[in-house]
């Protein structure tokens, strides 16, 4: 097959959060299963350019928006140990400022022409190289108006080279719509007609997400549970009614994660290696975390960690209201995060008040992996969570995750029972409510349980052995690309 994968960011190159981590290993995944796969993403300044050399591939394209002609141009690479095309395009918006979709002010205010132009100028690149994909696989709002193109732009869609591709759209998280004013519709040659609620109007705005999921020739989102609770009206975020609509053409695919990346029998990140089979590095990566995030070096006090971005969504509201409770505990807790302003400072000020909470402000992707290495427990009590990676990569590195049953969390940690204990497939802590009072009385089992040895060993050990890798969600993934590029033909 031959697959072109969009999105706003993708990991080794640009990261601010699971989106990127999912672009590139499913990329990567595919690519290993034989498939022609290409991935374009568009030229931030804050790409490391000493770590990823770009060749320059197109030096000129153009792009209507309204009355006025964008120009930009076309870089390209090959992804890290494969030979993966990665293309990326370049205009001044994007390459130009630091930042992704926003700075400190806040989001940029031209990210609708910014990523209106990306997805036209990803049809410009397609048409320039005459490759075209059996499927784009378009990721998020950003992405969003790649499918209502090839549907209903007269240029496009009346154009032979594109009438085959089909489109497959991705929704890694319903909570960011891409709502931008109307104008952008026409200025990207869109007929009016798709300004309803039931395509692409949202209060009177242009939701690049609605495009995506009313255009796209199918849907999918990141696991069966929030597959679900986004149809309902409390979870839909606004989008139930539309994501109803499309029921039969809509798909939950639970995320894998980079078993390369995130191998703590080989992470160039860690002090020391360690494997299910020997975990003896584990104690070493614990007292080496211990030392530089300045909690007291202590191999039997239990360490939980937290790695996130700090937003309501990620439980913030619970943790903070309950951080007089968790500094009254017997532990150590250590936070990794950057994001609203009042959680760094809460959290900022909790590692200075007590000696049992340590903080890091800030984005540090080598911690991150020392945190689910050095940790005990890894904590993500969220509010929702469409897939959420960090729990998978914690059981893989031995810190049992204490979760909230939610979407994605719901699927990939499943606590202890008579039943996961007897076949194995224990792998952590959940809790239903989202209150403090149940998050505590969850933390506590889970401290209770660590006391009982051999069946936290269990625990632990079953999630370090499942496997968390990408093949079964890459295949679900071919089924569908297949599927859609059958029903083209
Ligand atoms: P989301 O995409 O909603 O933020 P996910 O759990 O799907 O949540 O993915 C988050 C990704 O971003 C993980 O790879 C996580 O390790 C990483 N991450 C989040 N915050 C930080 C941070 N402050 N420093 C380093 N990595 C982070």
């Amino acid at each position: 097959m031959k697959i072109l994968i969009a999105a706003s960011e993708a990991a080794p190159f640009i990261k601010t959060g699971g989106l990127a981590d999912v672009a590139g290993a499913l990329a990567k995944a595919l690519f290993r299963l034989g498939h022609d796969v290409r991935l374009v993403i568009p030229r931030y300044q804050d790409l490391d350019t000493r770590k990823h050399r770009l060749f320059p591939l197109m030096p000129e394209i153009k792009v209507n928006y309204g009355s006025q002609t964008i120009h930009g141009s076309v870089l390209r690479t090959t992804f890290p140990k494969t030979e993966i095309p990665v293309y990326f395009i370049e205009e001044p918006m994007f390459s130009l400022r630091r930042g992704i979709y926003g700075n400190q002010q806040g989001d940029f205010r031209d990210n609708d022409v910014r990523f209106a132009f990306f997805n036209q100028a990803i049809l410009w690149l397609l048409k320039g190289l005459d490759w075209r994909p059996d499927v784009i696989h378009a990721n998020d709002w950003q992405t969003g108006l790649l499918p209502a193109l090839l549907k209903h732009n007269p240029e496009v869609c009346h154009d032979e080279f594109f009438q085959s591709i089909r489109s497959l759209f991705s929704v890694h998280n319903l909570a960011f719509q891409g709502n931008f004013p109307k104008w952008v519709i026409p200025n990207i040659g869109l007929p009016w007609e798709l300004f309803r609620p039931e395509l692409m109007e949202f209060y009177n705005q242009a939701s690049f997400l609605k495009a995506g999921i009313t255009c796209a020739d199918h849907v999918t989102t990141v696991s069966p549970t929030y597959v679900k609770e986004i149809q309902t009206e409390e979870n839909g975020a606004g989008m139930h009614g539309v994501l109803k609509e499309r029921t039969g053409s809509l798909t939950g695919i639970l995320n894998g994660i980079d078993t390369e990346e995130w191998d703590p029998a080989a992470d160039e990140h860690l002090p020391a290696h360690f494997s299910a089979e020997d975990l003896t590095g584990k104690a070493a990566c614990k007292r080496k975390l211990q030392e530089e995030t300045g909690l007291r070096p202590d191999p039997e006090i239990p360490l939980l960690g937290m790695t996130t971005r700090l937003s309501e969504q990620k439980g913030l509201g619970l943790i903070v209201e309950a951080l007089d409770d968790l500094a009254a505990l017997d532990a150590q807790f250590l936070f990794l995060g950057s994001g609203e302003k009042k959680y760094e400072d809460v959290l900022s000020k909790a590692s200075e008040d007590y000696a049992n909470i340590a903080a890091v402000i800030g984005y540090d992707v080598p911690l991150s992996h020392r945190i689910v290495a050095g940790s005990d427990f890894f904590l993500v009590p969220s509010r929702f969570e469409p897939c959420g990676l960090t729990q998978m990569y914690a059981m893989r590195y031995g810190s049992v995750p204490i979760v909230r049953a939610v979407g994605g969390l719901r699927d990939t940690v499943a606590p202890p029972t008579a039943k996961t204990l007897a076949d194995g497939t224990a792998t952590g802590f959940t809790f239903e409510d989202f209150t403090t009072d149940s998050f505590l009385a969850c933390l506590k089992e889970a401290l209770d349980a660590r006391k009982n040895g051999a069946e936290w060993q269990a625990i632990m050990s079953n999630g370090m052995r499942k496997d968390w890798g990408w093949n079964k969600a890459a295949s679900q993934y071919v089924s569908l690309y297949e599927s859609l590029a059958a029903a083209s033909e």
